[in-house]
């Protein structure tokens, strides 16, 4: 049986990474199976009485933490789980594996059709990635975490960074600090993101979508170069290597790649305190490291970047 509660508050940790001091906040660790992001953004469907939904409804890709988190959350609450996806290879049907296959051994139903547009009152419709207002209940809940701490640190200005896929958590990380400071705090919290999904302009669109008042929105920062969301770059495995080797952690390989990368090319710009918030992922680290290892055989422990 799958453990219902999340352990939080999570730890906050100090790594070193290439002789700078970063401090970590340990998403990972909220529980063994949903992805510490998405325990975040389904909080509220954690924690709250739905009386009339028997199934919940999601669409996206056939491998992504999302899908499987909800299969997780369904299997907790009882409800059926129906995901439709555009297109399943028939390589992934024949041989599941990964976060698909995790899902479907939580009774998970995958339709390869499109979604049905009106859904019966007892159904619950989740949006592409968790990108919707109830994920606002959860990662509030994160960000007050996070404020205690750096309230009972004395520290004054901290910068926050985090790898966006919708950017929902970034938006309502940066809202909430925003709420907080106005209200009484003298502390001041700052978001800095990067897309991992589409470029920044696509970003924009997310937290317009979620959010019209810009002055709520979270600073993006971006590299030179365009990466595409779930392909293989020998600097993000690099990178990843060198982290686990540097400072024992175990990060995700689709989204802190980039991140990681981002966050080291603007370092100097950023302020003393910066905390990395890690937002678990490792389920699907399965399938992207064999991936890796197949295609970039000699990249191996010596690596130097
Ligand atoms: C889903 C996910 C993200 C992206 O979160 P958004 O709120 O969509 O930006 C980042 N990292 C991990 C590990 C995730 O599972």
């Amino acid at each position: 049986m799958q453990k219902t509660s999340l352990a939080l508050p999570s730890p906050i940790e100090e790594i070193v990474f290439d002789y700078s001091l970063f401090y970590l906040k340990r998403d990972d660790a909220i529980h063994p199976d949903f992805s510490g992001n998405k325990a975040r953004k389904f909080h509220y469907f954690l924690t709250h009485d739905f009386p009339e939904i028997r199934r919940v409804v999601s669409y996206g890709s056939p491998q992504s933490n999302a899908m499987y988190s909800l299969s997780v959350l369904a299997r907790i609450r009882g409800w059926m789980f129906d995901y439709y996806v555009d297109h399943i290879s028939g390589y992934l049907r024949d041989h599941p594996h990964g976060n698909y296959a995790r899902a479907l051994a939580n009774g998970m139903q995958l339709h390869a059709t499109p979604r049905p547009e009106i859904l019966p009152p007892d159904t619950l419709l989740i949006h592409e990635g968790g990108r919707q207002s109830e994920a606002e209940y959860g990662v509030a809940i994160l960000a007050h975490e996070i404020a205690d701490w750096q309230q009972e640190q004395g520290i004054d200005h901290l910068d926050i960074f985090l790898p966006s896929g919708t950017g929902t958590t970034a938006l309502y990380l940066q809202k909430t600090f925003k709420k907080l400071s106005t209200l009484h705090s003298p502390l001041s919290t700052k978001i800095y993101t990067t897309p991992c999904v589409g470029d920044g302009s696509y970003l924009r669109k997310q937290f317009a979508m979620l959010e019209p008042d810009e002055k709520m929105w979270p600073t993006t920062l971006d590299l030179p170069r365009k990466y595409h969301f779930g392909k293989l770059y020998r600097e993000f495995y690099e990178i990843w290597i060198e982290l686990q080797q540097q400072t024992g952690v175990i990060f995700d390989l689709l989204y802190d790649p980039k991140g990681w990368l981002t966050l080291m090319a603007h370092r100097d710009q950023m302020g003393q305190h910066l905390l990395y918030l890690h937002q678990g992922g490792l389920q699907g680290n399965e399938s992207m490291l064999r991936r890796y290892k197949r295609s970039f055989p000699h990249v191996n422990k010596d690596t130097k970047r």
